[in-house]
């Protein structure tokens, strides 16, 4: 696919503004992709809408094609869609902090119990496991097992008893015990049913758990939608943890479940074992579900080499011996948009790693500083620094609302600056005329 892509970005070459043509073509990839991740058709039809609608008329960037600018938009909108909302736990301001966990039969609710279980007991909890599915042959065994293997205590009341008074009893055991943490392991089916469903409004009803998090196998597809809609509407989800992550599913359900829920991914499952579960990154999962990996970097790329070339025009005008203050606030201008002035120093060749240029980091603050400073200035001033006698100087820090000594020092970086760069100047000159560097 990222081939076939290609050629359609080749094939996009004109610049200026996109045009709805530029972004139905690569739209048209995009949607394949979307599809072949497993996204819910409806969800990728709505998103691919959504999308066009944003890009069309947009400005292309330097340096992309329209197409590749189409895809760059595309991968920000799927990060900011899977991640503009808060993904911890919240826990409670009075402990026990309930979390139940709620999904359909073999999701993996029992196993990110006790996941989840000791990641936060890595951060200094005291969690219980509460084993609520009294239905399933062994589930309670598989509970016991898990806490056993993390050394965290399961509570449970065998399979006779109902699962809301275990689950009542367990956060009362909690409170007993100081476990500030209780994790209730539910029932699943391999359906959604109305039986289930109401259990688990009962359980809800009885605790008033503080995050109902629905665990969903990420190879579900495109049934997630479905699962999640139906979950979320019975019991007002808070979350939602996609598992089996591992396999080569391109986790198509991440995007749907985020979409129809609007409710926040927390963690993901990486694996069967009880460490394997992590934190969940919109920006990772995006670039996955799009699977365009070779374009996103290349993209990266290009918008790394607008740098450059602002880079270079600066290199050009030092060569010449043109830099002036002029020059400094135009490029302290730049840096505001493009970060430290020292970074696009190093991609000037043979200036990254020169220890003059650790001396040049700005902060937003100083840059504000330093602007005031050369705005202070008369346009001669800013042409010629070698005039900026004692006095100019006392009158630019009085205009500048700054202090001479920071005027002193602007002018000697600056100085320093253009000295390292004529050093440079030399450099390239001479290994140009074959010579070699001493
Ligand atoms: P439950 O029925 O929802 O409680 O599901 P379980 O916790 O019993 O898990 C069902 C199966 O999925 C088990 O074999 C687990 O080992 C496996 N499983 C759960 N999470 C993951 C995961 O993130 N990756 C992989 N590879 N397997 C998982
Ligand atoms: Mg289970």
């Amino acid at each position: 696919l990222a081939e076939k892509l290609q050629n359609t970005l080749g094939k996009l070459k004109s610049k200026g503004k996109l045009n709805e043509k530029d972004v139905k073509d690569a739209m048209r990839e995009v949607k394949l992709a979307l599809l072949e991740a497993d996204v819910n058709f409806k969800v990728v039809k709505e998103f691919v809408n959504k999308v066009k609608e944003r890009a069309v008329g947009q400005e292309v960037m330097e340096s992309l094609t329209p197409g590749q600018h189409v895809i760059k938009i595309v991968n920000e909108e799927l990060t900011d869609l899977m991640g503009n909302v808060q993904s911890k736990i919240s826990f409670a301001s009075k402990p026990p902090t309930v979390i139940m966990l709620v999904g359909l039969q073999g999701a993996g609710k029992t196993t990110t119990g006790g996941k989840l279980g000791g990641l936060l007991k890595k951060q200094g909890k005291k969690p219980l496991l509460v084993a609520c599915d009294v239905y399933r042959p062994a589930a309670i065994k598989q509970l016991q097992v898990v806490g056993n293997q993390l050394e965290i205590p399961v509570f449970s009341m065998g399979d006779k008893e109902s699962p809301v008074n275990i689950a009542k009893e367990g956060i009362n055991h909690a409170l007993s015990h100081n476990n500030d943490v209780v994790i209730i392991d539910t029932a699943g089916r391999l359906h959604i049913d109305e039986l289930l469903m109401d259990e688990l409004k009962n359980i809800k009803t009885e605790v008033k758990p503080h995050e109902i998090l629905l665990v969903i196998d990420s190879m579900t597809g495109q049934d997630a939608v479905n699962v999640a809609e139906n979950f979320n509407e019975a019991l007002g989800i808070d979350g939602v943890v996609l598992t089996k992550l591992d396999g080569d599913t391109r986790g198509g359900a991440a995007l749907s479940v985020r979409s129809v829920t609007r409710k926040p991914i927390k963690f993901i499952g990486m694996g069967e074992k009880l460490d394997d579960l992590e934190a969940f990154h919109p920006d990772r999962m995006a670039s996955r579900i799009l699977g365009m990996g070779d374009v996103l970097s290349l993209i990266e790329k290009a918008e790394q080499a607008i740098d450059v070339k602002k880079a270079k025009e600066l290199e050009a005008k030092i060569k010449n011996q043109e830099f002036d203050f002029e020059d400094f606030l135009t490029q302290m201008e730049q840096v505001k948009n493009l970060g430290p002035l020292n970074k696009i120093m190093e991609m000037i060749p043979g200036m990254s790693g020169s220890k003059e240029l650790k001396n040049l980091s700005f902060d937003d603050k100083e840059i504000r500083r330093i602007e005031a400073i050369i705005k202070s200035m008369t346009k001669k001033e800013r042409r010629d620094p070698s005039i900026l006698n004692a006095s100019r100087r006392r009158r630019i820090a009085n205009g500048s609302g700054t202090k001479v000594h920071e005027v002193n020092r602007l002018v000697k970086q600056f100085e320093q600056t253009k000295k390292m760069m004529k050093q440079f100047g030399n450099l390239e000159k001479s290994m140009k005329k074959g010579g070699k560097m001493k």
